[in-house]
């Protein structure tokens, strides 16, 4: 057991010091059958039903990769900008755990897929290039559960159900130096990703897993300090907190005489510490040897290049393309392009749309605002992108003002009608015609007689009071453009 511990460091005594960051993230491939055998990924199903004798790790049974993983573990791995090794081996990680029924997990090791790689991170308007150093395949475990109970004796249960599942791990160089960097370096590898559908990253289903690997040194210093590696790190948030945690520890403990022992340590939620679970095993603990039942992994130039150039778009080219192509301001781009069905839903908006600008306003703001009130994802919108583009060109062609578009457009999302529908339906037409506005415009002059000789002797502002006279007078549905002409004319004549 670890001595006493120090006391976390001060302020004052953090500001000397540089944290160094390294971690080590593990995505669930997007497939619907497990790495090495036919079983399902499905989620939720009854214990141990999804299993067959690769994936129980019964004698003899012989594993074969899935195509399907390798393609979106290469995705991936191009998405992060890596080499992908024309050749890669499969490697039997050794260790014993219930959960581990081959005893051994299937990784690879000394030949990776791919290496090299990198994630561009913004933080706070400064940039930074974070190195990815290699991306491998590996297989996930089951999973154990330690809390049954079965007549009042405690028991131990192991579900299989997710040994097997592919799983890419993503190594980064130990480039980050705060949370905040850690934070954004998941955030962007989150969002490819999801964008490039190689994982849905639902961190709640375990599908994105992340080990922070935290050092402190003197700042200045060139040497790296001994590093702790950090484990259950359940969402984005306890990443954050474990690591600034795990800084303000070995501060600590360096700043009262005492010495960072290399370990492996565990985050806990409720108290936000880490604490001890093991001291760091080495590589050679795991007796690595190449996977004697699979063969070599060969990746031709022209077959990378074929999965490339499928690829769906990547965050960061789509945000630029969405500036240049529908001249979205930078923040909008942004925006727009924070997840893969929120980019989808506004460019299907845009291209049934006459001015995309605008198609970004309406859905930015008021679907937005709709959705939030209702608890509702982008996915879920009652609106389909298309009515979106079919109101903004109403108002275009002035079939429609603004203000009666902003009364419709709740009726569009409780109804799941278009624009054009409710305005049939509910007898609601902007009024265009010259006629109808010069009766109406008639009106509201001979009941404002005051304003307009107002206007008449030079008070010309008052042009505004009298166009919202007269779309009151319509109910709203007089055009404001055609309004503003008659009126102007009639008052200078
Ligand atoms: P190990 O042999 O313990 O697995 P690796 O060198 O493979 O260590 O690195 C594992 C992770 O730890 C990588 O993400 C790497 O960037 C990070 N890392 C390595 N050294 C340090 C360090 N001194 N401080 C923080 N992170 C580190
Ligand atoms: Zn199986
Ligand atoms: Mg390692």
């Amino acid at each position: 057991m670890p001595t006493a511990e120090a006391a976390l460091a001060t302020p004052e005594q953090v500001a000397t010091y540089e944290p160094v960051i390294g971690l080590e993230v593990h995505c669930q491939l997007a497939t619907n059958t497990k790495i090495f055998c036919g079983c399902p990924t499905s989620f939720g199903e009854n214990p141990n039903s999804n299993t067959c004798p690769v994936c129980l790790g019964l004698p003899g049974a012989l594993p074969v990769l899935s195509r399907h993983a390798l393609e979106l573990a290469i995705e991936g791995s191009l998405a992060l900008h890596c080499e992908i090794n024309a050749k890669s081996v499969f490697a039997r990680k050794n260790y014993f755990y219930p959960d581990l029924p081959k005893g051994y997990q299937i990784s690879q090791y000394d030949q990776p897929l791919a290496e090299h790689g990198h994630v561009d991170i913004n933080v706070e308007g400064t940039h930074k290039r974070v190195g990815v150093t290699r991306v491998h395949m590996e297989d996930d475990a089951g999973k154990s559960s330690h809390d049954g109970f079965k007549d009042s004796e405690k028991y131990s249960y192991v579900d299989l159900n997710r040994a097997g599942t592919p799983l890419i791990e993503i190594v980064s160089e130990p480039d980050m130096r705060s949370a905040d960097e850690a934070y954004a370096y998941l955030t962007e590898i989150k969002q490819a990703m999801q964008f490039i559908e190689v994982s849905a990253c639902d961190m709640e289903k375990g599908q994105l897993r992340c080990d922070a690997n935290v050092s402190v040194r003197l700042k200045g210093a060139e040497q790296f300090g001994t590093k702790v590696e950090i484990k259950n790190l359940n969402s984005f948030r306890h990443v954050k907190l474990g690591i600034e945690y795990e800084i303000l520890r070995q501060i600590g403990l360096l700043e009262s005489g005492q010495r960072v022992r290399q370990q492996t340590r565990l985050f806990n939620p409720d108290s936000g510490e880490t604490t001890l679970m093991r001291d760091k095993e080495e590589a050679a603990d795991y007796r690595y040897f190449p996977e004697p039942d699979l063969l070599p992994v060969i990746v031709t130039e022209e077959w990378k290049n074929e999965i490339h150039s499928k690829m769906a778009e990547l965050p960061s080219p789509r945000r630029a393309r969405f500036i240049n192509e529908y001249g979205l301001r930078e923040y909008d781009a942004q925006v727009l392009t924070l997840t893969r069905p929120m980019a989808d839903y506004y460019e299907r908006a845009a291209k049934a749309s006459p001015d995309p600008k605008i198609t970004a306003n309406w859905v930015m703001g008021e679907l937005v605002g709709l959705l939030n009130a209702a608890g509702k994802s982008i996915e879920e919108s009652p609106i389909p992108a298309e009515h979106i583009g079919e109101l903004v060109g109403l108002i275009q062609s002035g079939e429609l003002s603004g203000k009666l578009a902003k009364e419709i457009f709740p009726k569009m999302f409780s109804d799941g009608l278009g624009p054009k529908a409710i305005m049939d339906r509910d007898g609601l037409k902007q009024i265009s015609d010259t006629g109808a506005l010069d009766k109406i415009i008639e009106e509201v002059l001979a009941a404002n007689p005051k304003e307009v000789e107002q206007y008449k002797a030079g008070k010309v502002a008052l042009l505004g009071f009298l166009v919202g006279q007269v779309m009151k007078a319509s109910k709203g549905q007089a055009n404001p453009g055609a309004v503003n002409g008659i009126l102007k004319a009639k008052l200078e004549s």
